[in-house]
């Protein structure tokens, strides 16, 4: 909400458009009764937030988490509207989740309760009235669970309701590397213009969907890769890690610690390493006042949605430390996901040249227009990012 009155401020929007954009349409609490292999009955708490849907259906992902809460949600949630008219996709925000450590349900419990999610929320999901994604913790497979359940319930065989599904559930070809892949393609698109050299050396924290895609295609396309961490530990070597042998590691420990090729050192310290790129891909709020006069990088990525705080924010742009911000940078999963819709609403089936290839005018575009709008109106690229999006849906509604 500070982000936003500090945009609105900039270009001066009105005061009933603000109001309206800071409420969501509506919040939605759910208890699930699931019942565990022991027998026993438990009750979880589930959300769904649909924040704004002046552009198209609400459109957002589910995250399962301990610390998942309604509040977190309809942050996210709100970030949602923006990001996808960033992206110039014709969908609207929301989010969901469930307040769950998976790691402690088995397969079976974690079936039960994803579908005791949809069941619950039925009601308001479909194909053009809210579709749900994946998030934090949640799989194509459970998707794929969603998407069985929603079918039951409804009728609807458009499969159109969940993104993110497997290949032969109506999947998109390229949905799984297309945050990162999105975000590399931004990063690509503003590399000069951040004053970053032709071959950077990048630091990543989070070694899951998103920061795990994302390090092999720096790699891929002659960046260095020097350190990644995942909730326990993190590894470091100025030479460059060897990605396969780290994730080989991961495998056979159950986290990267004491990976031979590397140090180890703290979450914490990697974040303040030096380097050209870093790149938070893991949580909210890691960048705070605390640590942002201790980082080192050149220049910031947000692949994580909101990892640098508001107070971070000022104190990196006085800096001189340019963020791209998460409604650009991590936009391209929720493209692709509108592709996957899209594909399922015709019933067509696209190759991954043709989902990469549509992708990437997409991202080129979102990231020069942000960074026109921030020159034009002299402040820094999440503004700009603000501003084009509240023009678009203000427009709209
Ligand atoms: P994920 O569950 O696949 O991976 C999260 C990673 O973060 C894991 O490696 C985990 O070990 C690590 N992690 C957890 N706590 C940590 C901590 N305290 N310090 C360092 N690492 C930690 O999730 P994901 O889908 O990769 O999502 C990561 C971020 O990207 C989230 O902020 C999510 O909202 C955002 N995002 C995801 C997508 C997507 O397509 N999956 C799209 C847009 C934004």
């Amino acid at each position: 909400m500070a982000q936003l009155d500090k945009a609105a401020k900039i270009k001066n929007f009105s005061g009933d458009f603000i109001a309206q954009i800071k409420k969501p349409d509506r919040d939605i609490r759910v208890s699930i009764p699931v019942k565990m292999d022991d027998g026993s009955l438990k009750i979880f708490e589930g959300y769904r937030v649909e924040h704004n849907n002046a552009l198209g259906p609400y459109k957002g992902g589910i995250r399962y988490h301990a610390d998942t809460e309604i509040n977190e949600v309809k942050a996210l949630a709100f970030w949602m509207t923006l990001k996808c008219a960033v992206a110039g996709i014709p969908m609207g925000g929301g989010k969901g989740g469930i307040t769950v450590d998976p790691k402690q349900l088995s397969k079976g419990e974690l079936e039960r309760l994803s579908r005791g999610w949809v069941s619950k929320l039925s009601d308001i999901l479909g194909p053009h009235k809210d579709v749900p994604a994946p998030d934090v913790n949640t799989t194509p497979e459970i998707m794929s669970w969603m998407v069985d359940e929603f079918e039951k319930i409804s009728g609807d065989k458009t499969g159109a309701t969940f993104t993110g599904k497997p290949l032969e559930k109506g999947g998109s070809q390229g949905r799984g590397e297309a945050t990162g892949l999105g975000g590399f393609y931004v990063f690509n698109s503003l590399r000069k213009q951040l004053g970053l050299p032709e071959k950077c050396t990048v630091v990543i924290q989070g070694f899951g969907n998103v920061g795990g895609n994302a390090a092999h295609i720096f790699t891929k396309h002659g960046h260095k890769v020097i350190a990644v961490s995942d909730s326990r530990s993190a590894i470091l070597n100025k030479d460059g890690l060897d990605l396969k042998k780290v994730e080989a590691h991961k495998k056979s420990t159950g986290g990267l610690k004491d990976f031979p090729g590397a140090q180890n050192i703290t979450n914490e310290k990697l974040l303040e390493l030096p380097c050209d790129l870093l790149v938070p891909a893991a949580f909210e709020n890691v960048i705070t006042d605390r640590n942002a006069d201790k980082i080192k990088a050149k220049a910031i990525l947000e692949l994580a949605n909101g990892p640098v705080t508001e107070e971070a924010d000022d104190i990196l742009f006085k800096r001189g430390i340019p963020i791209v911000p998460d409604i650009l940078a991590n936009s391209g999963g929720v493209t692709v996901s509108c592709f996957e819709w899209e594909q399922n609403l015709k019933n067509e089936h696209w190759t991954e040249e043709e989902v990469l290839n549509k992708l990437l005018p997409m991202m080129n575009d979102a990231a020069q227009s942000i960074f026109k709008k921030a020159r034009e109106n002299k402040t820094y690229l999440r503004m700009g990012a603000f501003i084009l999006a509240l023009e678009r849906i203000q427009a709209k509604m």
